[in-house]
């Protein structure tokens, strides 16, 4: 099957026949984390600037991007310089998720009305988050008040990658050695 091909860029990680997510911490020109969720066979895509939080009480904006290819959920590396993007991405978290959104609508549906909720099982990022929509046509990513929720969390300070235990520093640094 194809799509599993490309999806998995050639590594596994837990799919349990679930639609996946992954969030790339990437240090462009401004360092942001890109939250992608497999949506209709790509990956929807939203730069967020102070990354996803598990404290409920943390709004975070998350501004849509260009949807993705699925190949891309196993991306980590240096794009170079020159192109969209150039920096260093590392996977920060992924996995899979199931769609809450409350009416039983598609992903699809959820996000052309601007709500969307989402079940995240990932190795950072776990339980109910929302995504929605604002007046300005932004969004935001919020944690939902479950089990799962950490109030008071912050991201540890140099975090390593789920993919490969490499820090952001080490990405970049490998690639210039080349
Ligand atoms: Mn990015």
């Amino acid at each position: 099957m194809a799509r599993e091909d490309a999806e998995t860029g050639g590594e596994e990680y837990p799919k349990e026949g679930h639609p996946v997510f992954v969030v790339q911490k990437h240090r462009a020109k401004m360092m942001h984390y890109d939250f992608r969720l497999e949506v209709g066979g790509v990956l929807k895509s939203w730069a967020v600037p102070k990354g996803p939080s598990m404290d409920p009480a943390e709004k975070r904006l998350a501004i849509p991007t260009e949807d993705h290819d699925m190949g891309y959920a196993g991306f980590e590396g240096v794009v170079p310089e020159g192109e969209y993007g150039a920096g260093a991405v590392m996977l920060w978290d992924r996995g899979t998720y199931r769609n809450l959104t409350e009416g039983a609508v598609s992903m699809e549906e959820a996000l052309s009305r601007g709500r969307a909720t989402v079940d995240l099982h990932g190795i950072r990022l776990r339980g109910a988050f929302t995504l929605i929509r604002t007046r300005g046509g932004q969004w935001l990513l919020v944690k939902k008040r479950d089990t799962d929720a950490i109030p008071g969390w912050s991201e540890e300070p140099d975090p390593r990658s789920v993919a490969s235990g490499k820090t952001l520093e080490e990405i970049g640094m490998e690639q210039e050695e080349r």
